[in-house]
């Protein structure tokens, strides 16, 4: 669950307030995109959820975690609640796609037995149990998103956030992405994606939340193409 109520963000370094007066709420099990242009506020939303900034005023709720209170040291435990996926994927070069997802198992001391059975489970979720072994660099594109994606749910976050996941892919694998995600979302995870490709949100229509000069400017569900061709 994600809970923004009167969210103002501004950097002191330069005036700007990236984000202005803000309130939205996304439930638990929906699948929302954040759309915008460059500059709009999408990434300072995005850091604001992961708690990497906060809120000069309002309030933030993310899966149950009041971020305006939490204290430093809750700040680990909160963010396995949130798996994210980043443009450029940043997998580690020197560790296969089993040990790239593993880490994050692994940092937090999770027990060996949890981590022979997860891995393997995730990586079938995005296809790619064939590529275990296979370096980053060996990968095609699509396939290095798809194990950032599997990385980002091997914790299996009540909350995925996908920043531009698409950015860097041709539109087929785009199209593709947004179906694995939907997939994963109807298995219950909340999912926020940032994306600039307007054209794929109208093909799939869903929760569409624009942001523009640092304000929520549109809030709404919206038919997807095929829903418009009947
Ligand atoms: P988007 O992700 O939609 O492109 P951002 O959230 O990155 O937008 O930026 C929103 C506004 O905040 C922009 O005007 C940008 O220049 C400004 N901004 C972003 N990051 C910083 C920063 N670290 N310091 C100062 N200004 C920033």
């Amino acid at each position: 669950m994600v809970e923004l109520k009167n969210v103002s963000v501004r950097y002191e370094s330069t005036g700007v307030e990236a984000l202005s007066d803000v309130s939205l709420k996304v439930e638990d099990g929906e699948f929302a995109f954040v759309i915008g242009r460059s500059g709009a506020g999408k990434s300072t939303l995005i850091k604001l959820l992961l708690k990497e900034l906060d809120a000069n005023s309002g309030k933030v709720y993310v899966n149950g975690y009041d971020l305006t209170k939490l204290k430093k040291r809750k700040v680990p435990e909160f963010r396995r609640t949130v798996g994210v996926v980043f443009q450029d994927y940043r997998l580690i070069d020197t560790m296969t796609v089993y040990e790239n997802i593993a880490f994050v198992l692994r940092v937090i001391d999770a027990p060996k037995k949890q981590i022979r059975k997860r891995v393997p489970y995730v990586m079938s979720l995005v296809g790619l149990q064939d590529k275990a072994d296979c370096y980053p660099s060996e990968l095609s594109g699509g396939e290095q998103q798809r194990c950032a994606l599997a990385r980002a749910l091997v914790n299996d976050p009540a909350l995925l956030i996908a920043d531009e996941p698409t950015g860097n892919v041709d539109p087929e694998l785009a199209y593709e992405l947004v179906e694995l995600l939907q997939g994963i979302n109807a298995c219950g995870t909340t999912i926020l994606m940032v994306t600039h490709a307007h054209e794929m949100v109208r093909h799939f229509g869903g929760r569409i939340i624009n942001i523009s000069e640092g304000e929520v400017v549109f809030d709404e569900v919206i038919g997807g193409a095929e829903v418009e061709a009947e």
